[in-house]
């Protein structure tokens, strides 16, 4: 997964000017192919390192030194040496507890630039225009810090 980050959300009165302003289709289809392959970063808070060794049934300590690793004072995931994301099993294996990185893709505000952005992901993506529509609305609450990133 790429290092994109979500800085942005849009206000109401914006969102009716918006390219996508009539929503924007998605659903996951499980391929894999934004957890594997390319190399890439997927960063985490402290909190969410400490959500998914819970999950995990691990201490946040252990957790930290399998999986993570620190890239100019942030965390992230490690990956394997074919770039394939360290929780990537057949699918991610922490899906429920998955960092916000990875539970907003592909609602990142570099794919919502434009159009082109947004078809250009879609190359890689096959979940991008199937499935649920997604109001816009939807698409900016999504993109908002939770409490948990703050
Ligand atoms: S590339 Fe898209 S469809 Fe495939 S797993 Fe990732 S989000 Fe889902
Ligand atoms: S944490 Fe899960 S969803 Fe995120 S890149 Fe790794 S395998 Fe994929």
């Amino acid at each position: 997964m790429n290092n994109s980050n979500i800085k942005k959300s849009n206000s109401a009165k914006g969102q009716k000017n918006l390219w996508h302003k009539d929503g924007l289709r998605f659903e996951c289809q499980r391929c894999g192919s934004c957890c594997r392959g390319e190399p890439g970063v997927v960063w985490m808070t402290k909190r969410e390192a400490k959500n998914i060794s819970v999950s995990l049934g691990i201490s946040t300590d252990l957790f930290a030194k399998n999986y993570l690793r620190l890239i100019n004072g942030r965390i992230s995931l490690l990956e394997h040496s074919n770039g394939d994301c360290v929780m990537y099993d057949n699918g991610c294996s922490i899906y429920e507890t998955r960092p916000r990185q990875c539970r907003t893709f592909p609602f990142w505000s570099s794919n919502l630039k434009n159009k082109t952005e947004w078809k250009e992901q879609k190359k890689t993506c096959p979940g991008i225009d199937k499935g649920k529509l997604h109001t816009v609305e939807e698409i900016a609450s999504r993109l908002k810090p939770e409490l948990n990133d703050l």
